[in-house]
């Protein structure tokens, strides 16, 4: 077991919790360490902390509050190293790419240190001024899932707290560690009460969000959850933002050749084993190019390797938990029985919650394989006709998150990349995730969206303020 102690963070006091759980590493399934844990009257506590300390830390200006954040960022880089080996420990992911998540954060930290919500002048004619201002809105809670921990909820406390808002963070119960490491730094830098942090088993959700005193819930997560959060928060009318599931297609074109199309398929699917909410989760391939295709797919996928992520060369670790291993491995089991198994197909014969990277051809559209997020490294490749076809099917489903178009005339893919119904659409690349750059998912991906000047958007209410000379004459 791990030797260090982690504490919630409420009113800037490290605090253990009424009582405590194991932290699983997924490489091995086993404990590796104790999570503190809050209950109802922790969680009220941290709510009140985060009231009372509101009207002060919103009263500051924003370059104070801004240069807050840019400290937070430091402090992160700081100790990136070690934030990255406790994100692998608690999530799973190969140790470069826990590195990747640490240093995004620090980014996306210093990318809201520089920005500011914009006051616009609406009229300013013969007396008459209009103002357009933004305020904060006071107490945000974020809650964050276990695929990207600390990078999702540095999406929220980021434009949070530049704005004037104060923070209860409640993170994943699976991947906790790191969002109470980041806590370890708020009680260094911010004010008490502007950051707090507690911990469940998935029990304080409808607790915090139906909380009468939270102004704005940011949330990312299931689209199940997504639809619970809205519920909870309709009695007090809160703000609330869902960053929820998606199904992404990626479409290749046929002026693509099929080694390159497959590589970057590949990568677009199994980075993170999978568990990315935009990661490629459908493929669909021109017929003329199906077989060559899905033969460079397949050997891209039998040589990755797939290992503990804490050890050197380490390509796709485990799935994050044992419950996301159970649904994947029943959606691979439905998937060798009416497709093709071209990779992969079976977990590893191994402690922990391997599944190597799988290749599902031959399926139909109904298969639950690409109706269903696996968000997990299993991937159906689907084979078209035409053009008009696949950008049907593509769109064919509840989700619209994002997706890809792969295609050497760049206009063509864009023309294509156009008719896809979701939040984001890339062109001959994946995940080009930017700080700058709003991210927002369509249908029920989600409402509202994160980053860029939207995601600081989202953290204020506007607030116009009409003013005329006052009229003297009787
Ligand atoms: P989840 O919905 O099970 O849990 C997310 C968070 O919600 C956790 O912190 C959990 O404790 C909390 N929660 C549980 N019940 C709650 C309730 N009733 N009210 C409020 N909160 C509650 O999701 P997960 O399994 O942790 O994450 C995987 C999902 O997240 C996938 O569907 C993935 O696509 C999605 N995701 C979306 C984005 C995005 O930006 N759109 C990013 C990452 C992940």
């Amino acid at each position: 077991m791990f030797e260090r102690r982690f504490t919630m963070l409420i009113d800037g006091e490290a605090l253990h919790g009424t009582s405590s759980f194991d932290v699983i590493n997924p490489a091995t399934a086993a404990a590796f360490a104790s999570c503190p844990r809050a209950d109802r009257a922790f969680a009220d506590r941290a709510v009140a902390a985060a009231k009372a300390a509101f009207p002060g830390w919103a009263a500051l200006p924003v370059e104070t509050r801004a240069a807050a954040v840019a400290k937070l960022a430091d402090a992160l880089e700081a100790r990136a190293s070690e934030f990255a080996s406790l994100l692998t420990a608690e999530q799973g992911k190969p140790l470069d790419q826990a590195m990747f998540e640490v240093m995004a954060s620090v980014f996306t930290l210093r990318a809201f240190a520089g920005m500011r919500s914009e006051t616009n002048v609406l009229k300013d004619e013969a007396g008459h001024r209009v103002i357009e201002h933004r305020t904060a809105l006071g107490v945000v809670v974020a809650i964050t899932p276990w695929n990207f921990p600390l990078v999702l909820a540095m999406n929220k406390v980021g434009p949070a707290l530049v704005t004037g808002n104060t923070v209860v963070l409640k993170p994943a119960p699976t991947t906790p560690l790191t969002s109470l490491l980041f806590g370890e730094l708020c009680a260094q830098v911010l004010p008490r009460g502007v950051f707090n942090l507690i911990c469940d088993q998935n029990d304080l959700g409808e607790h915090l969000t139906r909380h009468p005193d939270v102004a704005k819930v940011a949330f990312t997560g299931s689209t199940a959850t997504g639809r619970k959060v809205l519920a909870s928060s309709a009695d007090s009318l809160k703000r609330v933002t869902l960053e929820l599931g998606g199904n992404d297609a990626a479409i290749v074109l046929d002026d693509v050749p099929p080694a390159v199309a497959a590589r970057k398929v590949y990568d677009g699917a199994m980075a993170n084993a999978g568990q990315i909410c935009v990661a490629i989760k459908r493929a669909y391939v021109p017929e003329a190019m199906y077989d060559r295709f899905c033969d460079e797919i397949a050997k891209i996928a039998r040589a990755a390797v797939v290992d503990n992520g804490a050890n050197q060369g380490a390509q796709i670790g485990p799935v994050q938990n044992a419950m996301q291993f159970e649904k994947v491995k029943a959606l691979l089991a439905d998937a060798r029985e009416h497709g093709r198994v071209l990779a992969g197909g079976q977990p590893l014969d191994r402690p922990g919650y391997f599944i190597p990277p799988t290749i599902v051809c031959d399926l139909d559209d109904d298969a639950r394989l690409v109706r269903e997020e696996q968000f997990g490294p299993v991937l159906p490749v689907l084979k078209y006709r035409d053009i008009d076809e696949v950008i049907a099917r593509a769109n064919d489903s509840e989700y619209g998150l994002a997706g890809t178009v792969w295609g050497s005339d760049v206009a063509r893919a864009t023309e294509v990349a156009m008719k896809i119904n979701s939040g984001t659409v890339w062109v001959n690349q994946h995940l080009a995730i930017d700080p700058n750059i709003p991210f927002r998912g369509a249908k029920q991906s989600g409402i509202g969206g994160e980053l860029g000047q939207t995601g600081l958007h989202e953290y204020t209410q506007p607030h116009i303020v009409n003013a005329i000379a006052l009229e003297t004459s009787p």
